[in-house]
């Protein structure tokens, strides 16, 4: 995976939409501002915003080949102290259809995977209090023991500040404590720490939405805590709910803010060429950072927060402006208040398509510093995700074994091989096999890729192999080529 952090200019008394501007971002040799990130957000014309943003992406990717992984979500526990009004996926221990893994069907669901020729795991969980530090080392080192070849991309911010306080671990802050618990679990087994848990940072919002979980400041901290022991993470962002365009903004200003921290404190591990081969040379950095951004348009099904009203409900702009409550409220500094706006937090503004492309192309040009967008099919289809490889995204993430979460929630897209392939060949592009690091594993442009090994797409079917948490949820035809599949 190269690596792109040079600190680059900004040019503030530049418009947003300054053609010379957007062309050195695409380019990679300008920042944006957090206000030309919020201009271009809410007043470009869409394909304007997509074509800078696939140049961007063209200019670290190049043209021929976009990725994917073969994983597997893996949710250990729906068991949880949180009271995400987003989630549809929780549930308390005396629930009826509250659930642990044991440690052996958890190995039966990664044999599944190796077998399929996976490389990856994504497990998450709940913040199950009941669940000891040796739990968890246990596990990890079975994995490592049964599954060697098996990248673990494991748990989440919120669940190592639970951890934190679960285990009480020594330290003199809660980086020290984070780092503690994190470097137990690394030596055991743990290989990654995924973003999982970023929803919104800005303090108005995430205190709305995600009761019970841990702070913007202390998922940042974590973060860093993981790569100042060299690991590698990702971020997310949820939006499409009651945050402002100012807070998504705000919130990939923070990833990008912490994104140079690591780089500076840390390095990208990479010995320069010149040197790499001197053994006196000592590695001085560890290299942690974030490798990729991924965002995704909240899901509404069975979640409180999915029963608000969407803005403007009845009577709504006469009595209190044509604003949407939250635009009202974000500030690009995080500094907004409930307080700006009484309908704040009451009501929803989704996202849909478009306004998704836009979000994620605008997360390409403004975070400059990130390697890999994602585009999220799993919540927006195949076909936007499909689109998405043209409005700055390089990846189509995982093919999905399982997912718990999302479906959950309503959403529940599950794509084989065969298809992801067949999704980014008709984009125009090479279907490649990455791993974790997005090192390139398979190209697929022979006779013998999974798509041109399908003889028949009207017979072929995406497969799912367990759904805990959505038991009788039908998964979702999708349609490729024309065909219901
Ligand atoms: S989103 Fe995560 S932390 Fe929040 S309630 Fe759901 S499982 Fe718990």
């Amino acid at each position: 995976m190269p690596t792109m952090y040079q600190p680059l200019p900004e040019h503030p008394h530049l418009d947003a939409r300054d053609p010379g501007l957007l062309a050195a971002v695409a380019r990679g040799e300008a920042r944006l501002t957090p206000e030309q990130g919020l201009a271009l957000l809410t007043g470009a014309p869409l394909h304007e915003l997509g074509r800078y943003a696939d140049a961007r992406c063209r200019d670290i990717h190049g043209d021929t080949y976009r990725t994917y992984v073969i994983d597997r979500n893996i949710n250990y526990t729906n068991i949880c102290t949180a009271k995400c009004i987003f989630c549809a996926f929780k549930r308390t221990a005396k629930d009826h259809d509250a659930y642990t893994l044991e440690h052996e069907q958890l190995y039966e669901k990664i044999a599944e995977l190796s077998a399929i020729g996976g490389t990856q795991i994504l497990m998450q969980g709940g913040m199950n209090p009941d669940l000891s530090l040796d739990w968890y080392l246990t596990l990890l080192a079975g994995i490592k023991e049964r599954f060697p070849h098996i990248h673990v991309h494991a748990f989440s911010p919120p669940e190592m500040i639970e951890f934190v306080n679960f285990f009480d671990p020594p330290g003199a802050d809660l980086v020290e404590k984070v780092r503690w618990v994190l470097a137990r679990l690394k030596d055991a087994g743990m290989d990654s720490l995924p973003g999982g848990g970023g929803e919104i940072f800005a303090p108005a919002v995430r205190t709305k939405i995600g009761l019970g979980k841990c702070t913007a400041e202390a998922w940042l901290q974590t973060m860093y805590a993981a790569h100042s022991l060299g690991m590698y993470t990702s971020a997310t962002m949820m939006f499409g709910h009651i945050e402002g365009h100012a807070d998504r903004i705000h919130h990939m200003r923070m990833i990008r803010h912490w994104q140079d921290k690591a780089i500076r404190d840390f390095g990208t591990g990479e010995v320069p060429a010149d040197v790499a081969g001197d053994p006196s040379v000592k590695k001085q950095t560890t290299g942690g950072h974030y490798t990729a951004f991924i965002s995704w348009p909240f899901q509404p099904d069975n979640t409180a927060l999915g029963r608000l009203r969407e803005w403007p409900a009845e009577g709504d702009a006469e009595a209190h402006g044509p604003a949407f409550p939250g635009d009202v409220v974000a500030q690009l500094d995080g500094s907004g208040t409930k307080d700006l706006h009484p309908e704040f937090g009451r009501r929803l503004r989704y996202a849909g398509a478009t306004e998704y492309l836009r979000t994620q192309a605008t997360s390409r040009l403004f975070m400059d510093n990130i390697y890999s967008i994602g585009s999220s099919w799993v919540t927006m289809g195949p076909h936007v995700g499909q689109v998405g490889l043209y409005y700055g995204a390089n990846d189509m993430g995982s093919v999905m074994m399982e997912e718990n979460v999302v479906s959950s929630a309503g959403t529940t897209y599950c794509l084989d091989e065969a298809v992801l392939c067949r999704l980014i060949r008709d984009a125009g592009f090479t279907p490649a096999q990455r791993n974790n690091v997005y090192d390139i594993l398979t190209v697929h442009d022979g006779a013998d890729a999974p798509d041109r090994r399908v003889t028949d797409w009207s017979a072929h079917r995406a497969q799912r192999l367990h759904a805990e948490a959505a038991k009788g949820g039908a998964v979702s035809q999708v349609t490729v080529g024309g065909r219901k599949r």
